[in-house]
């Protein structure tokens, strides 16, 4: 498949995405009772064929990422490169989501959602999740048995042995080379294998997404339009604020081509609601797109999806606040800080999957003692919320990829800003 092609089936994509959430408005407003289109499609065909695709991109995930981080950490020679590069990584995710919650505070004060709104009498009870203790975060990241670690998808423990595993290639001279060049030609089957997953993609968004709002409808965002309207308005402004910024002054490259060619990652985050799931097409399209070379890519992309959750805190930043204007309780500054701390630790802690957000919102909401309850009013529309802030983690992943490639010289500009660079699937 030629450049062309690429974008052609970029389109195709977002022509399936629109296609799946129509017909999935349409079946939830005439169609619902209807036991066929039920069980034969919502519950079968759109179900299976949502499923499989979802499990196709997982399928990928561990093998990608560790074969790909062990080819970057090769190629980047030094161990010194590693520890800038992963410095500046962790301490721009933190920063960006730090921004990003403090962008959330400030837009729900300034709109108030919730106040005003009628509590209804229904309690649903919730635990609160504790803060892990930072010392276990650390212990934790050490997997005692790689394996298991691969085979439970832990994404921070496979990380931690790819990134020890590549050292020890560049260390071990020659033997080392040839097992490296095992993995680089491993590395290409596992992108064809990547590739041959998104050529099935136009129809898994199709399913999942017809399938979403088959079972949701929008209606039910009305209730909580105000809300809705301000974790919008949130995204919106980092997506296109804080991002932008970044991109233009810090990387110096252009915003709009970056939207542009993320647009195949962040409708696949959109579709699937996991950024985990994801990362086989964010890392494809940085790479083969942006022009960022492996070496930083193949290890902010999974780190990014692992820990980066910026869409994430702001739904959690506008959920505090509307959940405290809903029960008439009133945040002071000190909550605040302790929402964008609390928040940003929390965002590493959330797993890439769907909903992982809300039930992290528990610890959130614990931290500054507001009612664990108030999460059943924000539940119901949680899904297609989900799906919108998945995307804005995926561009920021993107994000601070080129801010760091850009910094490390890892970035192609010429790549970048050649509009067809980079095939979405190669023949
Ligand atoms: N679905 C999000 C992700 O995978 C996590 C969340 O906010 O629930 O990035």
């Amino acid at each position: 498949m030629k450049a062309n092609d690429s974008i052609t089936f970029t389109s195709k994509i977002l022509v399936s995405m629109v296609a799946g959430i129509i017909v999935g408005v349409l079946i939830n407003a005439l169609f619902i009772q209807n036991a066929f289109v039920n069980d034969f499609l919502v519950d079968g065909l759109f179900h299976v064929f949502g499923t499989v695709f979802i499990a196709l991109l997982k399928m990928m995930v561990v093998p990608l990422v560790f074969v790909s981080l062990v080819c970057g950490v090769a190629s980047l020679g030094d161990i010194a490169a590693l520890g800038r590069v992963g410095a500046k990584t962790i301490g721009l995710y933190l920063l960006t989501t730090a921004v990003a919650i403090t962008i959330a505070l400030v837009l729900a004060t300034a709109f108030g959602p919730g106040k005003g709104f009628e509590l209804s009498g229904e309690v649903v009870e919730y635990q609160a999740r504790e803060a892990p203790a930072f010392t276990q975060v650390i212990i934790d990241m050490i997997p005692a048995n790689p394996f298991m670690a691969m085979a439970e998808g832990q994404m921070l423990q496979v990380i931690f042995f790819a990134l020890m595993f590549g050292i020890a290639l560049t260390l071990a001279g020659e033997n080392g080379q040839r097992v490296l060049d095992i993995f680089t030609d491993l590395n290409e089957v596992i992108m064809k294998m990547v590739f041959m997953v998104i050529r099935v993609a136009p129809i898994g968004v199709f399913c999942l997404l017809a399938k979403t709002f088959s079972l949701q409808g929008i209606y039910i965002l009305i209730p909580l339009l105000g809300y809705v309207i301000v974790v919008v308005i949130a995204l919106l402004c980092h997506l296109l604020g804080t991002f932008t910024l970044l991109l233009r002054f810090i990387a110096r490259v252009n915003p709009i081509t970056f939207i542009s060619k993320m647009r195949a990652p962040m409708a696949f985050a959109f579709s699937t609601s996991s950024s985990g799931a994801t990362i086989p097409i964010t890392l494809s399209a940085v790479e083969t797109r942006l022009g960022v070379r492996n070496s930083v890519a193949s290890f902010t992309v999974p780190l990014g999806a692992t820990i980066n959750m910026d869409g994430t805190a702001i739904m959690q930043g506008v959920a505090t606040v509307f959940i405290a204007n809903v029960y008439g309780i009133d945040l002071g500054i000190s909550q605040f800080l302790t929402v964008i701390l609390t928040a940003t630790l929390a965002s590493i802690g959330t797993a890439a999957v769907p909903s992982a957000g809300l039930i992290m919102l528990t610890m959130v909401l614990s931290q500054v003692g507001l009612p664990i309850e108030g999460i059943a009013l924000i539940f119901g529309i949680d899904r297609i919320i989900d799906m919108l802030r998945t995307a804005v983690n995926v561009a920021g992943d993107g994000t601070v990829t080129c801010v760091v490639a850009r910094s490390e010289g890892a970035l192609d500009k010429t790549i970048f800003d050649e509009p067809k660079a980079g095939m979405i699937v190669k023949p």
